[in-house]
């Protein structure tokens, strides 16, 4: 059997030597299970040595595999890239910053032999800066309460999958891809395993904030039409207090006559209801923007080298074999 482990690497040149030999370490250790392993790193666009690092891995070691991408994508692409690729009967996803410990492989693959299709790591936020922590925890409260699948707090790309539910995600071609979301929607049989937080080895996060804020808002927007539905609710909510504003006016004027001054509930009127209809607006024009990219269907990400074989050329040989 094959295990293929596909890493995303982004500038990731102080780590990937590390991450390679840990990595070796523990795929020797399951060859005792009957696996063989598979070392996919996509370069997702490095502008420093990632590549050659990974050119010169794969030169001395067969088991390494690289596939370098024309420009930045983004992790997700990668990961994409990586699943399009793998060959193995199980895939595992990890970090290339030795955040996601590779000393779990061996159990992992335990999960798999077990019969689960998902093993999944659950890490803790043991280190993290408490005000990041303290948002995440809101966040991933909020986005359970308004989205149809389930994000437990922790569990994030780090985990194993089946060929079976591989197979699953790739079945998924959305352009906006929100990995979280999707492996939690697939379902099949899941194992979680639990981990010790660990900080980066070395080089920098590449999250800011308006990245994380712009993932965040993805991830409510691409898993229910929700929003929309609050937008609803909210003119509704909002027609309904007018009426009762209206009638009671009406009364007023019929019981005292017309009264001139009205300056302040006309401003707040028409500063709240513009407020809404902006903000409905915004929530429409997100969901036109996602259709739009939708719509193109412009590929995931560009390989501009790679020691792999593609889809096609797979397909091919197995073809001349059979
Ligand atoms: N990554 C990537 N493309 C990107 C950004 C990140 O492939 O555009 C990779 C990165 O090399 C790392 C993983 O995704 O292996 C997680 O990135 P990072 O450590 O910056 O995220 P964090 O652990 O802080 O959430
Ligand atoms: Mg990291």
């Amino acid at each position: 059997m094959l295990l293929s482990v596909i890493i995303p690497c982004y500038n990731e040149e102080k780590v990937i030597n590390d991450m390679y030999e840990s990595l070796r370490v523990n795929c020797d250790a399951v060859k005792a299970s009957g696996f063989d392993a598979e070392l996919i790193f996509v370069d997702d666009g490095s502008r420093d040595n990632t590549r050659d690092i990974l050119k010169s891995l794969a030169e001395k070691d067969p088991i390494v595999r690289y596939i370098s991408f024309s420009r930045n994508f983004g992790k997700e692409a990668a990961m994409l890239c990586g699943l399009n690729y793998s060959s193995g009967d199980c895939v595992i996803i990890m970090d290339a910053d030795l955040q996601h410990p590779p000393e779990l492989i061996p159990q992992m693959v335990e999960g798999f032999l077990e019969g689960y299709d998902q093993v999944i790591a659950r890490r803790n936020r043991k280190g993290d800066k408490a005000g990041n922590s303290f948002f995440a925890r809101r966040y991933y409260k909020m986005v359970n309460r308004m989205t149809d699948v389930d994000m437990p707090d922790g569990e994030g790309d780090f985990r194993l999958l089946s060929r079976k539910a591989v197979n699953a995600l790739l079945s998924m071609d959305e352009y906006n891809r929100f990995s979280k979301g999707m492996f939690s929607w697939i379902g099949f049989r899941q194992k979680v395993i639990e981990y010790e937080n660990r900080q980066r080895a070395a080089g920098e996060t590449k999250w800011t904030f308006r990245k994380l804020l712009s993932y965040g808002i993805g991830g409510i927007m691409s898993f229910n039409d929700k929003p929309l539905r609050i937008c609803f609710v909210l003119g509704g909510v909002s027609i309904f207090l007018c009426l009762v504003y209206m009638i009671v006016t009406l009364i007023q004027i019929i019981i005292s006559g017309i009264t001139v001054p009205g300056y302040f509930t006309t401003i707040c009127a028409i500063m709240i209801l513009g407020g809404l209809q902006l903000l409905s607006i915004g929530v429409l024009g997100e969901y036109i923007g996602k259709i739009y990219y939708e719509v193109k269907g412009r590929p995931h990400y560009l390989v501009d080298e790679t020691n792999m074989d593609s889809e096609a050329e797979k397909e091919d040989k197995e073809n001349e074999l059979s």
